[in-house]
């Protein structure tokens, strides 16, 4: 089931994307269908995605990250793989939908980077999960771009700000929930900038599955429904490729996961 959440004139709206219709919920946030069945609140009403303007799938709780999680990605910016997950925060105010701009001030930052990513959807609460069971705590998946301010990564030796400024996490179209996806290893995930393939790799590369995340993180922190795992990003970021490319005023930024759908973003300088 693809769920989204859209805007119709002046409201908002939960829903079931089937091809271009939309199921209406009598829901306002798809967190409310955790652990309940979306077929007790359909409401009958159909929408046509053509009329929607879709938004965040969720705001989510907490947001959870992982880096330098596919050894390809991790060389290529001059990295060792890590022994153990990597994990920083993103702020949820960072999050927009599928179609908002990605926005920055020119004296803020420079070097605006792309990272195309598998976003985990936690839906029951998930404390000390042995890695065997870990899926079991999965609502669904999405896209997320972990956009990064490579200058700020840089300078302020850890990425509060260069990963977590205003609009930097582009999230959506839909949440695709975890029956459809009984595998998130085998999944193709391609990255365009301006429609130039960028990244183009498979969620089997990544170094510790998400099953073995989920474990990792909950050894750490409760995570709770509606918290979001980015997985890391496959290589083929901007500051890889020779010589050094980002996203500039204008910049069209797409990423496409098998399975799940398209999210795509423009740029502006402010
Ligand atoms: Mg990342």
């Amino acid at each position: 089931m693809k769920l989204l959440r859209y805007g119709l004139g002046n409201e908002t709206y939960t829903g079931i994307l089937t091809g271009d219709e939309i199921m209406r919920l009598g829901v306002e946030h798809i967190a409310e269908l955790m652990g309940a069945d979306p077929a007790f609140v359909e409401t009958g009403i159909i929408d046509k995605l053509a009329d929607a303007r879709v938004l965040a799938p969720l705001q989510p709780g907490k947001i959870l990250a992982i880096g330098r999680n596919y050894a390809e990605h991790a060389r290529e910016l001059g990295n060792e793989a890590p022994a153990e997950p990597l994990v920083f925060a993103v702020m949820p105010s960072a999050v927009i939908g599928d179609g908002a701009v990605i926005e920055w001030e020119a004296h803020m930052t420079a070097q605006v980077d792309w990272e195309g990513e598998l976003a985990v959807i936690i839906g029951a609460t998930a404390r000390k999960v042995s890695p065997d069971v870990a899926l079991d705590t999965v609502f669904g998946y999405t896209i997320a771009n972990d956009v990064s301010a490579r200058d700020l990564q840089a300078r302020d030796k850890q990425w509060t700000r260069a990963k977590g400024l205003d609009t930097f996490c582009p999230l959506g179209p839909v949440i695709v929930t975890a029956d459809e996806i009984p595998d998130p290893q085998k999944l193709r995930i391609v990255t365009t900038v301006d429609g130039v393939e960028k990244q183009h790799g498979s969620t089997a590369d990544m170094i510790f599955d998400v099953r073995t995340l989920i474990a990792h993180l909950s050894r750490a922190f409760t995570l709770h429904p509606g918290d979001i795992i980015l997985t890391g990003t496959p290589a083929g970021v901007g500051k890889g490729q020779s010589p050094p490319q980002f996203l500039t005023d204008g910049s069209v930024v797409s990423v496409e996961i098998e399975g799940i759908g398209k999210l795509t973003n423009s740029c502006r300088v402010l």
